[in-house]
């Protein structure tokens, strides 16, 4: 038989979403794979309901809507205080997963090196080797998982392409400081590289620390792609909708590869995410206060039932530490809490580069009732493990 391509030989289907498959065929709590269990605000319900009499129902721009790419340009330049032009900055995308991977197709030729902070998101890795590229890692320190200064310069010195940069990061809950994006920018404007920022958690940062958007640093415009969507701020991750944030020059090549890949997201969809685009500003504030309840609640809860934990300083995940646990496999581990608990988590090791296993992942995304129930759950562990209760 012929051969499938060996691009394919060096990573595995996404272990993330691999959970969500088990979660369901048992029956169990899904805290893997990173999406709310509650509905979107109102008014993208009824925007959706009307979009479904009043269309569109057929093919938009290509590179988004008009209308969306005003709305979006309009919100963004509040947040992230740039000038960006709607019609030439813009290309929207089906999820931030092809903006990311139309980003990495945009700038990189095969052969190039790209920096990926370890532990990672597991898409950059696949995206890095699809595009003939080959990642450079750069690890990320406990406990308070910074990068040695060092190390990233001499991750520099190989003269990549791009640096990935998720902030605030999955799967540490890391929200960069500007000292240390002053850090990266200055060497990616030293060794003339991108950064391609993957900002889907920018509105759930929690309080104190505070989101600085990388392209908002003096002459950081010109070589950042920020890649988003509005999964996560509106709670419509079963949307796809994403979008690319650059100057035109990346854009309209980034255009070239969108249109090729998927010709554009769904035109309802973009239209009745008007509602959401359009909202006020204390939308914004209600929903980081919304997920910082939500932390405080799961991990006081992982606290009493002896769970150690890494703090997330933003995004909606939680390291565990569960080397008391287990001298085996996270992948095992997960799978017999999934059977035995009933609770789903992501095997921390899908997300380092070294040889990490004792990490596993929850994302406390869910309805106060869910979040309850998986730490009663969660509580039985050391139990179901004969631990004594700390
Ligand atoms: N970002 C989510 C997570 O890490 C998953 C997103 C996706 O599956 N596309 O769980």
């Amino acid at each position: 038989m012929p051969k499938i391509s060996t691009r394919l030989e060096s990573f595995t289907d996404s272990v993330i979403r691999r959970m969500t498959r088990i979660a369901l065929q048992y029956g169990a709590i899904n805290l893997s794979q990173g999406f709310p269990d509650f509905d979107p605000p109102e008014e993208l319900k009824t925007a959706l309901k009307e979009v479904a009499k009043s269309g569109p129902h057929q093919y938009e721009i290509t590179w988004g809507s008009h209308k969306f790419r005003e709305a979006l340009a309009e919100k963004q330049r509040k947040f992230m205080g740039l000038p960006i032009d709607a019609n030439s900055e813009i290309v929207v995308t089906c999820g931030s997963t092809e903006a990311m991977m139309v980003a990495m197709m945009t700038v990189c030729n095969p052969g190039d090196k790209v920096i990926i902070f370890s532990p990672f998101y597991e898409n950059y890795v696949a995206d890095t080797i699809l595009c003939g590229a080959e990642p450079i890692y750069v690890p990320l320190n406990p406990p308070n998982f910074t990068f040695n200064k060092d190390e990233l310069i001499k991750a520099f010195e190989e003269r990549p392409k791009a640096l990935i940069l998720c902030n605030p990061s999955n799967p540490i809950g890391k929200v960069f400081t500007p000292e240390e994006l002053e850090f990266i920018a200055d060497l990616a404007k030293e060794y003339d590289a991108f950064v391609i920022a993957d900002e889907v958690y920018e509105h759930i940062v929690m309080k104190p620390y505070q989101h600085t958007y990388i392209a908002s640093l003096p002459g950081m415009f010109e070589r950042t792609i920020s890649c988003s969507s509005l999964s996560k701020t509106y709670s419509i991750t079963g949307w796809r909708l994403g979008y690319i944030i650059a100057p035109a020059y990346i854009t309209e090549n980034a255009r070239k590869v969108h249109d090729f890949l998927t010709v554009g997201a769904a035109a309802p969809l973009q239209e009745a995410a008007l509602a959401g685009l359009q909202m006020p500003e204390e939308y914004y504030e209600e929903l980081q206060d919304l997920y910082i309840r939500k932390k405080d609640l799961f991990l006081d809860g992982l606290k009493k039932a002896g769970l150690k934990y890494v703090e997330p300083q933003g995004a909606y995940y939680v390291m565990v530490d569960i080397s008391e646990f287990t001298e085996g496999s996270d992948v095992e581990f997960c799978e017999w809490l999934i059977k035995e608990v009933g609770v789903a988590a992501v095997p921390g090791s899908s997300f380092f580069r070294d040889d990490i296993n004792h990490y596993i992942r929850f994302h406390f995304a869910k309805k106060e009732e869910t979040l309850i129930e998986a730490i009663k759950r969660l509580t039985l562990l050391r139990e179901k493990l004969q631990l004594r209760s700390v």
